[in-house]
């Protein structure tokens, strides 16, 4: 059996994040990942939206991790040559009910350190994008998009620069709690048993599984995993955008909006679809659906412009109905094995977090070092 100091499970973009976080803190770093390349799950599915911080829960992990996630994120791409562009996003209202709705986002925008949004007019918004349509508009210029595939080489880059080691092909399939730590079992074409001082999960979608299959892990301690995958269509043609725009969001998600992407081509969504297994088949006859949605902001999206573009899945901890759950992050504190930190529920806002995140799994740990965010304070 091989000792490993820390087992980072995981290279999306939050593993990715962790690794270098516990590396550069100078602890030894392994991490499993069970397919062949890094971030090839929800970290290249999403919208690539460096996210303000405006919808969250105040006090959240959410709402904490996203705001000094940001403020990190951008820096640590200014840095690192990350490709990004901080273009600023608008998120519209359609009705009076609506704005009332944009008023209180306002708020829980504020409490949540988020100090920089604008009212806009309807007719200010149609100055900034004269293919939108609404009653007042909220601008907020610290939201941006990132390359997420740069973003995730530049973690890999500065964690192997730092002694990290990353085995592809090697899905960790099980293991025990033990006095000294956990013992996972990796398989692959070169199975092989570690024994390991830390060890943090960070398997996305299969965080729940990976916990579940360590014996003596109390099973009450691994939360629900519910699946909302979320579709995206592309526009054909030029983007009328130059900003992201967002309608008031929906229970489970943020609603179908504009993302571009860093050659500003445009893309809506992602809508939210309850799905019982991952599968990112983007089903056309949604369509329908999306052209209703986006046309409440814009009404002159030409017909048969739309066309199915690729999809991710929330691994949600709570199904439909139920309020919003927040990131889980369970330390030893919260389950009672030593040495193991688990990340569940990581959607969005986590492309976002990964910076403020891999601080607070490092203090989970114990784990001193250089951080990136002033988490936990
Ligand atoms: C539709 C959608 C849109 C989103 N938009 C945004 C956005 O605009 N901005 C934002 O901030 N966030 C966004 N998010 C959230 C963001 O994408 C995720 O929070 C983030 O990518 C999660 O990263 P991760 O590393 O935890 O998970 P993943 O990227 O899923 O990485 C988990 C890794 O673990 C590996 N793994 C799983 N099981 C095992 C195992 N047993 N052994 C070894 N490896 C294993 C997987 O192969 C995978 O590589 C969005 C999410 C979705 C679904």
């Amino acid at each position: 059996m091989e000792a490993v100091d820390c087992l980072v499970i995981g290279a999306g973009v939050v593993g990715l994040a962790v690794a270098r976080r516990l590396a550069r803190a100078g602890r030894e770093v392994v991490v499993l990942e069970a397919a062949d390349a890094i971030g090839t799950g929800t970290s290249s599915r999403n919208s690539e939206v460096i996210h303000a911080g405006i919808y969250y829960a105040p006090g959240s992990l959410k709402a904490r991790t996203c705001v000094a996630g940001k403020h990190a994120l951008y820096r640590y791409c200014t840095d690192h040559g990350v490709a990004h562009r901080r273009l600023g996003k608008l998120i519209v209202a359609v009705s009076a009910e609506e704005e009332a709705g944009l008023a209180r986002l306002y708020a829980n925008a504020a409490a949540n350190g988020v100090d920089d949004l604008q009212w806009l007019t309807g007719a200010q918004v149609r100055s900034l994008e004269p293919a939108v349509r609404c009653t007042v508009g909220l601008l907020s210029p610290s939201t941006g998009i990132i390359d997420s595939h740069a973003l995730m080489l530049a973690l890999q880059g500065d964690a192997e620069d730092a002694g990290a080691m990353i085995a592809f092909g090697a899905p960790a399939v099980g293991g025990r709690v033990t006095t000294a730590g956990v013992e996972v079992e990796a398989g692959g074409t070169a199975p092989m048993r570690l024994a390991c001082r830390s060890v943090v999960n960070c398997g996305g979608l299969g965080a729940q599984g990976v916990a579940a299959s360590l014996a003596g892990f109390p099973a009450d301690r691994v939360p629900p995993l519910h699946l909302a995958r979320g579709n995206y269509f592309t526009l054909a043609g030029r983007s009328p955008f130059a900003h992201l725009v967002y309608p008031m969001p929906p229970p489970g998600g943020l609603g179908v909006h504009v993302t571009l992407d860093l050659g500003g081509q445009a893309r809506f969504g992602p809508d939210v679809e309850w799905v019982d297994r991952i599968d990112y088949t983007v089903d056309a006859k949604r369509g329908d659906r999306f052209y209703a949605a986006i046309r409440t902001y814009w009404p002159d999206l030409p017909d048969g412009s739309l066309q199915p573009g690729y999809s991710g899945i929330r691994p949600k901890l709570v199904g439909p109905g139920e309020p919003a759950a927040d990131f889980l992050i369970q330390g030893p504190d919260d389950h009672g094995v030593p040495g193991l930190v688990n990340l569940f529920g990581i959607e969005s806002p986590g492309l976002t977090a990964c910076l403020a995140l891999a601080d607070l799994a490092a203090a989970r740990l114990g784990c001193g070092g250089p951080a990136d965010t002033a988490l936990p304070d």
